[in-house]
């Protein structure tokens, strides 16, 4: 095998064993088929950078496809936002379309398909279907009325087309085979009642087909070489095959399904169902809340669309289902942020420092660079004054040699300014350190060139400046769920293992160059984490995200 053949994927094999068969590249095309029943996650990332990147790699045409059969989960809110997930990861489909576009031409071969002798309407319960369909090992029953004629056929299904019948008086069923090994071709059923209006053709139909009936269908109304699904279809394969062979004729290029393993990430739910219920019970507060493993949520939390392409594309695509760390997601986005980040300077958790031989009422504006990992970046000015802040943990009265921060009588460099040397410690009746009073060496500035300023020094501390710094909300993220797989236990509800202390919400002093941030804009809050503006941010109150610690510390836990 050479080189290139080794690297390629299980999928991207299958296509290129097409392409020296039966397939030209120009027969190529694909799509992402996502049903409007809520906000994609995590998991769909995978599943839209297959189909996108395969589109992009053979330049063929991507198609969004809504799978929208189903009048009672599917809103267009939920329309919408796919289609602007899509394109904030950073793809284009050919063409936007919808399985209800095709509803006249699936019930016109349904039709056909009745006539034909392989469709009939089942009056039966849905609870004596389900009996009569046997075990693996058993065949099952036919159905009292598989043997109806066609003209009777007929008239019902027309019947249950005009809402003439009780919602759950019939079915159409396909008639393929009651003692076929596989339990999924033993007459599935292609279209239920339902008296609901639908977001797209509101109350004109009162029968929807079944995902079986109108996926493969539609897959071949648009010409699609290849339909790509999670592996729970896998069984469901031989049936889009008897479905789109019905309908096509000799010759005709019929679309192929082929089948690739969910992903799941730990800590989390990737499913839609089960994301919607955290909504539902205000377990979240949104679909994007920055908690949520949603694409939107993602976005809000402050994860780029590289980052989330980078993961997708590191996990690849699988045979076998497994977990991923959600540890391998921060990865991927803190990798993405170290290189476009601008560094700032932000104290969550403020210890007041005074110079005490730096003139009063003196400011000075330091410049220091954006990000030490982007020359291209180029440098702000931060302003430097007697009163400062710095983070409570980084300032000990006495500490062991391995403490490289501020103790008494010991020297530290704030970062981009001075280096200082704390003196005394002034606390309140009952010992709370309310301020450290410190020297600064005035021959130390950073980037001033004098001898003194190249002196080391362990250990270089961010600070803010009292006066210039700004107060922000900042709202720090932890797992949602604080188990790995919370649906592995099937004797309890994914619910009972939800972290009550996924958000934290605090106070935080930032350099004033922050005043300017505008919604989404990220930065790294230098020696803390990764935060971008959240959409609830106002000039009075700004609010970040923590997107994601500096480093993992999640294991440590
Ligand atoms: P959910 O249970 O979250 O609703 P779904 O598979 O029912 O998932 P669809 O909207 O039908 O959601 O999915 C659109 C496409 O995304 C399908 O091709 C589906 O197989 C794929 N997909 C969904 N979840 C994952 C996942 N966790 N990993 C990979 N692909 C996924
Ligand atoms: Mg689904």
């Amino acid at each position: 095998m050479s080189e290139e053949k080794k690297s390629l994927n299980f999928i991207e094999q299958i296509i290129e064993e097409d392409l020296k068969t039966d397939y030209k590249v120009s027969d190529l095309k694909f799509r992402f088929p996502p049903e409007p029943n809520g906000f994609l996650h995590i998991g769909h990332a995978s599943s839209i950078c297959l189909n996108f990147g395969l589109g992009l790699k053979y330049k063929a045409p991507v198609n969004l496809r809504f799978d929208d059969t189903n009048p009672i989960k599917e809103e267009t809110v939920f329309v919408e936002s796919i289609k602007s997930d899509v394109k904030w990861l950073g793809f284009e489909w050919a063409e936007e379309c919808y399985a209800s576009d095709y509803f006249q031409k699936l019930y016109d071969w349904a039709v056909e398909l009745i006539k034909a002798g392989d469709a009939y309407v089942d009056s039966q319960s849905s609870e004596d279907i389900a009996t009569q369909k046997g075990t693996p090992t058993q065949p099952g029953t036919a159905s009292p009325y598989r043997l109806r004629s066609v003209e009777e056929n007929l008239e019902l299904f027309e019947a249950m087309k005009n809402g003439g019948t009780a919602e759950k008086a019939h079915v159409l069923r396909a008639k393929i085979d009651m003692a076929s090994p596989n339990m999924i071709m033993r007459d599935p059923v292609m279209y239920r009642c339902l008296h609901k209006a639908h977001h797209r053709t509101g109350e004109d139909w009162k029968v929807y087909p079944m995902y079986d009936w109108a996926h493969g269908e539609s897959d071949f109304i648009e010409s699609i070489s290849h339909s790509f699904c999670t592996l729970e279809f896998l069984p469901h394969r031989e049936l889009y095959n008897w479905f789109v062979d019905r309908v096509s004729q000799a010759g005709e290029l019929i679309p192929k399904q082929r089948e690739f393993a969910r992903r799941n990430l730990s800590h989390t739910m990737v499913s839609k169902r089960k994301l919607a219920q955290l909504v539902e019970q205000n377990i979240v507060k949104s679909w994007d809340d920055p908690r949520m493993p949603t694409i939107s949520g993602l976005r809000r939390r402050g994860y780029t669309p590289e980052s989330i392409r980078n993961f997708a594309e590191s996990i690849g695509i699988g045979k076998r289902e497994n977990m991923i760390d959600v540890a391998h997601l921060e990865f991927c986005v803190r990798d993405d942020l170290n290189k476009k980040a601008p560094r700032v300077m932000g104290v969550m958790d403020p210890l007041k420092v005074i110079i005490t031989n730096y003139p009063e009422g003196k400011e000075e504006w330091l410049a220091t660079e954006n990000n030490q990992e982007d020359e291209s970046a180029g440098e702000r000015e931060v302003p430097f004054s007697r009163e400062l802040y710095i983070e409570q943990e980084d300032f000990k009265e006495e500490a062991n040699r391995k403490f490289f921060r501020l103790k008494l009588g010991k020297e530290v460099r704030l970062k981009s300014a001075y280096i200082i040397k704390a003196e005394e410690v002034v606390k309140d009746e009952d010992g709370t350190i309310l301020e450290v009073h410190c020297t600064y060496d005035a021959d130390t500035r950073s980037g001033s060139g004098t001898e003194a300023s190249q002196r080391k020094v362990k250990g270089t501390l961010h600070w803010v400046s009292i006066p210039h710094a700004k107060e922000v909300e900042v709202r720090l993220y932890d797992r949602l769920f604080s188990v790995e797989d919370p649906a592995a236990d099937k004797d309890k509800d994914f619910l009972d293992f939800v972290n009550p202390d996924s958000l934290q919400v605090s106070k935080a002093y930032v350099e004033p160059s922050l005043k300017s941030a505008k919604v989404e804009d990220k930065f790294q809050f230098q020696r803390i984490g990764y935060f971008c503006v959240d959409r609830e941010s106002t000039e009075d109150n700004l609010v970040f995200n923590r997107t994601v610690t500096l480093r993992d510390s999640w294991k440590n836990k």
